[in-house]
């Protein structure tokens, strides 16, 4: 019995471990990601296009536009054709926000949950459903693998989602600003803002199938830190900016500076990555930055910017790599 005991929790515990280093869990009962060649069982592509249009990044519109999430393809349907997929959590976490009014969005009905994972703050968007569970509400927690509400196709563009393509549109993303809608107001005057803080513009998209292979790969060694640190960078950017949510928020993706923390920080170096994300922060010195402007771009990994141009947030005058308007407003926002 003694030598039993001990073995049989440490077993208990090995399985906790387990769990909490395999934080995400595919979102529906499709685990054809996993497969290999399950590629076409997972995606919904767009209309005659292949599978590679239902992943994540700039997929669409012949590489020029961008896909924000993953499409992942129904396994059930009703007589009528419906999808009824349940969909599922992909981590502990809680709601953060609810769309009840389809109308409202091109997401028709959807749902974002916080999650804490690795110390980083990191939501997931489920969106064109069927239903969302009547009981949830913001602040309510929710486990991994909870079903939270049934895959379907609203939305509130023209052509809509056919039976045929019913899918769940599922997005990782890290959270941009708490004053998004006082920057978004003077920004876009007069233009309505029917979702407040839970604007796209707001939460900056991971690649889901990247981050679920990799955890498939690394097992217990899988860490989200990692993950994010080891992003390709897009650009470095220099921000006369010292107080911005992103550095509370995202504390660990910033890089220690001796000479910035002795004389004083006066802005930061950013690693961007193609998505705009800030993948690392470096405190800057007021004698370590290189001119007077607000935004400065530093470098460009032009390898990167030919293979993901969708976002367009540099662009090349001559010789010199500068923002384009589309970085100079997300920098703006982080920045705000
Ligand atoms: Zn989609």
């Amino acid at each position: 019995m003694f030598v039993w005991l001990p073995a049989l929790a440490g077993l208990v515990l090995l399985g906790a471990l387990t769990l909490t280093a395999q934080p995400f869990q595919l979102p529906t009962a499709n685990h054809a990601l996993f497969e290999p060649g399950g590629e076409e069982k997972f995606f919904v592509p767009t209309v005659g296009k292949p599978w590679t249009t239902g992943c994540f990044g700039c997929v669409r519109t012949d590489g020029r536009q961008m896909h924000e999430g993953l499409d992942i393809r129904c396994l059930q349907r009703d007589k009528r054709g419906e999808p009824t997929d349940p969909v599922l959590a992909t981590a502990d976490g809680a709601v953060a926000y609810v769309n009840r009014k389809p109308s409202l969005s091109n997401y028709g009905n959807y749902l974002v949950l916080r999650h804490q994972i690795d110390g980083i703050e990191i939501y997931s968007t489920y969106a064109h459903l069927r239903e969302i569970r009547d009981d949830l509400k913001i602040g309510q927690p929710v486990k991994a693998g909870e079903t939270v509400g049934i895959m379907g196709r609203t939305a509130n563009t023209r052509e809509g989602i056919s039976k045929d393509r019913a899918h769940l549109h599922f997005e990782l993303n890290l959270f941009v600003n708490d004053r998004f809608p006082a920057w978004y107001n003077q920004k876009f005057p007069g233009q309505r803002n029917d979702h407040g803080l839970w604007n796209g513009q707001n939460l900056l998209g991971l690649d889901p199938r990247a981050i679920l292979l990799e955890q498939q790969r690394l097992g217990t060694k899988f860490s989200l830190l990692k993950y994010l640190q080891g992003e390709t960078e897009l650009c470095r950017v220099v921000v006369r900016a010292k107080d911005f949510p992103w550095l509370k928020r995202y504390a660990a993706l910033i890089r220690p500076n001796p000479k910035a923390q002795q004389e004083g920080v006066a802005g930061y170096e950013l690693a961007l990555n193609f998505n705009g994300i800030a993948i690392a922060l470096t405190p800057r010195a007021a004698s370590e930055l290189p001119g007077k402007a607000k935004f400065q771009v530093l470098s460009v990994n032009e390898a990167e910017e030919k293979k993901n141009p969708c976002r367009k947030l540099i662009r090349q005058r001559g010789s010199r790599w500068e923002l384009a308007s589309h970085g100079l407003s997300a920098l703006e926002l982080l920045t705000y």
